[in-house]
């Protein structure tokens, strides 16, 4: 199929083109700087060199030794500028405080050691720059115990009592062996981190790395590690960006609290709205098919019919909005009681439910984007395409993936934001860009999950595949990043726009006769036309694009990149 080579050729050149001239506002859709980039990771080897680097500046500048400035060094928190300033501000207080004593030769004992008593050779005991002798197996057992006692060992002092003397390095060093001196070895590898104040180490499983950020340490900053592992430089929980670690806190410490009541809620499987049999959830999107002959197709999350999910039918979506039961007040006190507290608990399920299944789904996502890179070796000889032609493929699961583990965050700030004193225009405004951002997730998450090997075998399809899946993740990526935006912001861009145009009511279209009427889908419509113009399209074409796919964005992006490309062509 060599016309389709040329074919492929020719329009991912003009993407690259397309992807790198960032003043037309196109960006590519998973770019490699989320958030601010005020970070930096530091694997073991950069570790041990930075450790290195700042023991050397100190013995140089102070004229000390390595033994003399590790010591110094630990003692300001490894901060090489502090180390100077104390040495020659405050020269004498600064050797006392680290038990740099100057030598006195102790005249009692000399021939004792001062720990067993025995009496021994000279050239058996020995001790430190205060002069207090002691034999090789005492000194032995009591580093062994200081070590065993953790990090404190660094600090060790002389065992004499009332005796600050410090105990070099290097002296600990010739004193122990095997897996102690591993241990001590390590305790000083790790007190850099440890004690710095502008580095911690990543949280990822069995990662060598730390990470530098000059943000304070309470910081909600999300830091994506070497290793892939995305994390909150101020709780070192998962990454949780919009969310305040406070939220993230609470959330976590309520659902350890629920775990009890919510067993059934993690069960992997819900009988089908419709023939009642039992549907388990196997895909990562929220849009489930019962099998034949049922067909049924409804939401994971609301058991509502999926096509009330669609804009097109200009019907609210209401999937994540949680409806307040209205308080009567005609129930015995008892029976109020229970009630408030059913309430809460099946607010809290309403919270908990979309938080555990976008959480699922993310790591769903992430499995199949493993599986999806062992694929793409024979993508690539299939369609003769190099790795890079490949990437939007990957770009589209990283979206995914990013895109579910911010929807998953928004709901436990859902929870906690309404949960007294809820303002019903900001819920509303969060529901409303929370139901589009959703949409547009679950048409990329359904689109992107399309078996590779059915594309194997239809080549023809490739092309259309490509634009499709592209265009896609580029409108999830920018719903969510209008979603992260406003929440950040506490929603005052949009309520001041909003309010504006009276009569706009967010989410509910008052009109039941489509996409194209009514004052809520305008308002919608010139919304996406603004992002499409956003993206680098023509106003015009944009506009023809949204009327022929009935004001859906996705439909609409693929419309507008295949006109792109035929024109290249
Ligand atoms: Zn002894
Ligand atoms: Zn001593
Ligand atoms: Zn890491
Ligand atoms: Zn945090
Ligand atoms: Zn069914
Ligand atoms: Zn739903
Ligand atoms: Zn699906």
């Amino acid at each position: 199929f060599g016309a389709m080579d040329d074919r492929l050729d020719e329009d991912t050149a003009s993407d690259v083109d397309e992807y790198d001239f960032d003043e037309s506002g196109w960006s590519s859709p998973c770019s490699e700087a989320r958030g601010e980039q005020t970070y930096h990771v530091l694997d073991a080897e950069e570790l041990r060199r930075k450790q290195r680097e700042a023991v050397e500046r100190v013995c140089n500048v102070l004229s000390v030794g390595e033994d003399v400035a590790h010591a110094l060094l630990k003692h300001c928190n490894w901060d090489g500028n502090v180390v100077n300033d104390r040495w020659f501000e405050d020269h004498e207080s600064t050797r006392i405080a680290v038990g740099l004593v100057e030598f006195e030769e102790v005249e009692t004992h000399s021939n004792t050691c001062g720990i067993c008593f025995d009496r021994l050779d000279e050239k058996e005991l020995c001790g430190v720059a205060c002069g207090h002798k002691y034999c090789h197996a005492c000194w032995n057992g009591y580093f062994h115990a200081a070590i065993e006692r953790g990090p404190h060992c660094l600090t060790v002092r002389c065992p004499e009592p009332g005796c600050s003397a410090h105990v070099p390095k290097s002296f600990v060093e010739n004193k122990v062996h095997g897996e102690h001196l591993r241990r001590y070895k390590s305790f000083w590898n790790r007190s850099l981190v440890e004690e710095c104040p502008t580095l911690k180490w990543c949280p990822g499983p069995n990662c060598q790395c730390a990470v530098q950020c000059t943000a304070t340490s309470t910081e909600t900053l999300d830091i994506i590690c070497d290793c892939g592992h995305a994390f909150c430089w101020g709780c070192l929980e998962e990454a949780h960006r919009p969310v305040l670690c406070k939220t993230v806190r609470r959330w976590l410490a309520k659902n350890s609290a629920e775990s009890e009541n919510l067993v059934w809620i993690l069960a992997n499987s819900k009988p089908c709205p419709k023939c009642k049999r039992p549907i388990e959830k196997n895909q990562g999107c929220m849009h489930m098919t019962c099998s034949a002959p049922c067909r049924h197709e409804f939401c994971w999350l609301c058991l509502e019919p999926w096509r009330k999910h669609g804009e097109q039918t200009g019907g609210p979506y209401q999937c994540n909005r949680y409806i307040k039961a209205k308080e009567q007040g005609l129930y015995e006190e008892e029976e109020v009681t229970r009630r408030k507290a059913k309430c809460s608990l099946e607010r809290y399920m309403h919270y908990f439910e979309r938080w555990d299944a976008h959480d699922k789904a993310r790591n769903r996502a992430k499995k199949d984007l493993v599986e999806l890179n062992s694929k793409l070796d024979s993508l690539s000889s299939r369609f003769a395409s190099t790795a890079n032609q490949l990437k939007f493929f990957t770009d589209a699961y990283l979206q995914i993936i990013e895109c579910r583990r911010i929807l998953k965050w928004t709901y436990a700030y859902g929870y906690f934001h309404f949960m007294d004193s809820a303002d019903p225009t900001q819920q509303e405004f969060l529901e409303f860009l929370q139901g589009e951002a959703e949409m547009s997730l679950e048409k990329l998450h359904h689109v992107a999950e399309t078996n590779v090997e059915h594309l194997l075998e239809n080549p023809s399809e490739f092309n259309n595949y490509r634009s499709k899946l592209t265009g896609l993740t580029c409108v999830a990526k920018d719903y969510f990043d209008k979603l992260v935006i406003e929440l950040e912001h506490g929603f005052h861009h949009l309520s001041s726009r909003y309010s504006e145009s009276p009569g706009t009511s967010l989410g509910q279209s008052s009109s039941p006769s489509g996409a194209s009427t009514g004052p809520s889908v305008i308002a919608k419509n010139s919304r996406k036309l603004e992002q499409l113009i956003s993206m680098g399209f023509d106003l015009r074409e944009a506009q023809a694009a949204l009327e022929e796919g009935n004001g859906d964005m996705g439909e609409a992006t693929t419309i507008l990149l295949a006109s792109l490309t035929v024109g290249d062509a």
